[in-house]
């Protein structure tokens, strides 16, 4: 297939930038897919992709994703994504990365990138070096650090929601929880659990985190293969993707699941098929986008009390997706995309017929997000 020939199969992407300098190795995909609600955001990928068209379909799937993420979330950021061709354990450089920084700016503001997998805080600090467009800087500069208590925070309002949806309740004590994976998410949202009194049973292939957390929170511990079917009200996904898929999905014990892991259900239809079982699924991309709302906050210039405080609009997010799934009686996989869409569609509208502060053009981004 041709190469504009896989962009259209893949969506109705705005702009695909492809960035090669042979001198430092650089070979890069920009990917910006929607910017009617504001700059193209999402983070930057290194991955040793198999081909060049494995690496294309990537970013064109993850920066769709990234457009209806932060619809979802209310926030005036469009959808974008970047990757790097290349082993991020072997080849990565100081060169790459200012190279690949150089093709950001001359983007001027309409793409903003970010920390993602392979990719570090000093990577984030090289491409800074040649473009004020990223996020995800140290502290030192301005920037917000990790993302994950803010990611986890959300999650918790994502189930606070649920709860209160599917379980008509508006405390978690004595909840049952299984929380699968203790990484950077899942360890802060144990601790978050913790702190409302759910009953909590965690899992995680590394013993030591399984350990740690359950001599610290003092929460149960199953094996990893026993989790997604333990008999909880909700069931928290929070290390692997496709986790709902046909060989678990009548094996589930919970009311809910809503977790801050991406892309929980295989496919589209395990959504519909979670539907019809009676089990309330918080849509992922709803869920976890307090990493999100926290870099956003990041470009208005940061303040720790703001990002934390945009990471409990995840409940009024949640809620809004369930009562479109229950008006349209559709699943909440497609309530989400609905809500999303609906937003990109009226707000769109709005900037298109008053040009006012939201519809600056890009280039004139830094006064509108403070940035220098
Ligand atoms: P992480 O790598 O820090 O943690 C993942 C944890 O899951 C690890 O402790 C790992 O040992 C464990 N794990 C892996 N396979 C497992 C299995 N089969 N059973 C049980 N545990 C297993 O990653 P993270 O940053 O905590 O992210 C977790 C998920 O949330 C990912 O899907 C990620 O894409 C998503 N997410 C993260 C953020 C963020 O801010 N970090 C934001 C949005 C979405």
């Amino acid at each position: 297939m041709g190469t504009f020939e896989l962009i259209s199969k893949h969506g109705d992407h705005e702009e695909v930038i492809f960035c090669h300098d042979k001198t430092v190795g650089l070979k890069a995909i920009i990917a910006i897919h929607n910017t009617s609600l504001g700059p193209a955001l999402g983070g930057t990928r290194m991955w040793n992709y198999k081909n060049e068209d494995e690496a294309l379909i990537d970013v064109l799937r993850l920066s769709k994703g990234m457009t209806y993420k932060a619809a979802a979330a209310g926030l005036n950021l469009g959808g974008g994504k970047a990757v790097i061709i290349g082993d991020s354990k072997t080849q990565k450089t100081e060169g790459l990365f200012r190279a690949f920084g150089q093709f950001v700016n001359s983007l001027n503001g309409k793409y903003i990138t970010a920390e993602d997998v392979g990719t570090s805080e000093t990577d984030m600090e090289y491409i800074y070096m040649e473009t004020p467009w990223v996020t995800g800087i140290p502290k030192d500069f301005g920037g917000s650090g990790d993302p994950s208590p803010y990611t986890a925070h959300g999650v918790l309002m994502g189930i606070k929601a649920a709860a209160f949806e599917q379980l008509k309740t508006d405390s978690l004590k004595g909840i049952r929880v299984a929380v699968q994976g203790l990484g950077n998410v899942g360890s802060h949202l144990v601790k978050y659990l913790a702190q409302e009194g759910a009953d909590i049973v965690v899992t995680d292939i590394d013993q030591q985190r399984v350990k740690m957390h359950v001599d610290q929170y003092k929460v149960k511990a199953t094996h990893p293969d026993e989790i997604l079917f333990a008999d909880c009200d909700i069931l928290s996904p929070n290390a692997l993707g496709a986790v709902i898929n046909d060989n678990t999905i009548n094996k589930l014990k919970c009311k809910v699941v809503a977790g801050g892991a991406n892309n929980q259900l295989l496919e589209p239809r395990h959504g519909d098929e979670l539907k019809s079982k009676g089990i309330l699924y918080a849509p992922d991309y709803v869920v976890n986008a307090g990493g999100l709302m926290n870099v956003f906050v990041e470009l208005e210039g940061y303040s720790h009390d703001r990002a934390f405080d945009k990471t409990k609009r995840v409940y009024d997010n949640c809620l809004k997706v369930f009562d479109i799934a229950k008006k349209e009686n559709i699943g909440t996989h497609l309530a989400a995309d609905r809500l999303a869409e609906q937003r990109i569609k009226t707000i769109g509208h709005l900037k298109q017929r008053h040009p006012g502060k939201s519809n600056r053009a890009f280039g004139t981004l830094k006064e509108v997000f403070n940035r220098d």
